[in-house]
């Protein structure tokens, strides 16, 4: 009997000629995915045992996107999760239990502390902060119960260069699992796994995706043991992503290398015509000698990125800085980074024991815009300052 044209209408199977080929990775979507027959049904995390069980686990455009990631960073396996602050939980979740003592850097991504503070703590898991510019030193802060160090490098805000290596040491002598909050660098500028990092996350939101218009995150690591346990947690969790997204991070990965070569070359000439200018006290940009860590950066990086920080003399009074960012017509205010468009934003009265600058800390975030106009267009704003007397 023929099939009831209902029942042909729902066949998924595509027709198209052979021979097609494009230039764009293919969008596979999928929650169900099929089995070849009823003895392989099985669900499993892992795609080296089962191919495609379950479109959480991915389909072939979101491992892809982790294969990618995977080869930037010279990484053996990577995930691909909701957001870089879902990469951020993802470690937490596969390395820490209740009773076990987690450091993490005052001058971490603040959701990071923040996750750490509420939820992490009502799981049992006490977290304790550390001075990024601690080094070696970290050692007298390892307990017998410590299973995690987390290291972000720059620091947010603040931009302190760690010294990994030193504490990569440490860690490994203690048995301790070190992860590093990677995004600055994006894995291009510096290279996770050289300098004895265990796991290496990124918000893929940022210079990856490039164009702010997508959240993704990525965990990787050259570990088969931490591969084990981060994909186990991963599917628990249910982290899904659109393959629609990884897509789109997939297009950003193409130009992310000359992206990155003109944010790098732009951003070093704002930051020192912001140094020349006699409201600013310091530029914390990690390529300059101010910034904390600035030989390290020499040392372990091979360049810099969009984002840094000035600390403006007390002479410009807080509220004088806020009119100051408002005056801004190329600087937009928004959280995130690493896209097309430049940004601004006052980070005031920052919650750590170390260097928080008081009311006079403010971030920037260049994009791709011509550098003059974005010198023309802070100069505009520092004059109409001097023209109506504020900053007395
Ligand atoms: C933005 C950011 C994150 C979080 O990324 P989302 O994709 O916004 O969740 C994590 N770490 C750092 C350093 C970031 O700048």
């Amino acid at each position: 009997m023929p099939r009831h044209i209902q029942t042909t209408l729902l066949d998924p199977t595509p027709r198209a000629p052979v021979g097609f080929r494009s230039l764009a990775t293919a969008t596979h979507r999928g929650s169900t995915t099929l089995f070849a027959s009823a003895r392989e049904v099985r669900d499993d995390w892992c795609p080296e045992r089962v191919p495609y069980a379950y479109g959480l686990h991915g389909t072939p455009t979101s491992l892809e996107l982790a294969a990618r990631v995977a080869q930037l960073e010279g990484a053996e396996h990577c995930f691909i999760t909701p957001g870089g602050q879902a990469a951020i939980a993802l470690v937490y979740f596969a390395f820490c239990g209740a009773g076990d003592h987690v450091l993490v850097p005052q001058s971490a991504y603040g959701p990071n502390n923040d996750l750490a503070r509420d939820l992490l703590a009502r799981l049992g898991i006490a977290v304790q902060t550390y001075d990024p510019m601690i080094g070696a030193e970290i050692a007298t802060l390892i307990r017998p119960n410590t299973t995690l160090i987390w290291c972000e490098s720059p620091g947010s805000a603040t931009m302190e260069i760690q010294d990994v290596p030193a504490i990569a040491e440490v860690a490994r002598a203690a048995g301790v699992v070190l992860a590093l909050d990677n995004t600055y660098a994006s894995g291009v500028f510096f290279d996770a796994y050289a300098h004895g990092v265990d796991v290496s996350i990124q918000a893929l939101t940022k210079y990856i995706g490039g164009h702010s218009d997508l959240l993704l995150g990525s965990v990787s690591t050259c570990s088969d043991v931490h591969y084990q346990a981060l994909g186990q947690a991963r599917s628990l969790l249910g982290m899904a992503v659109s393959p629609d997204d990884c897509s789109l991070a997939l297009r950003g990965l193409q130009t992310l290398w000359v992206r990155l070569a003109q944010l790098q070359a732009s951003t070093l000439q704002v930051a020192h015509w912001l140094k020349a200018r006699p409201e600013v006290e310091r530029v914390l940009h990690p390529a300059l000698p101010d910034c904390p860590g600035h030989g390290v950066w020499l040392r372990d990086f091979t360049g810099s990125t969009s984002v840094f920080s000035v600390v403006f003399r007390p002479t410009l009074s807080g509220e004088a800085l806020l009119d100051f960012i408002d005056r801004l017509n190329l600087f937009h205010l928004g959280y995130s980074w690493g896209g097309v468009t430049s940004l601004v934003a006052p980070h005031f009265n920052l919650d750590r024991d170390v260097r928080q600058y008081g009311d006079r800390l403010v971030r920037f975030n260049i994009g791709l815009e011509h550098v003059d106009d974005l010198i023309a267009d802070l100069e505009h704003a520092f004059f109409q300052a001097d023209n109506h007397g504020d900053g007395q």
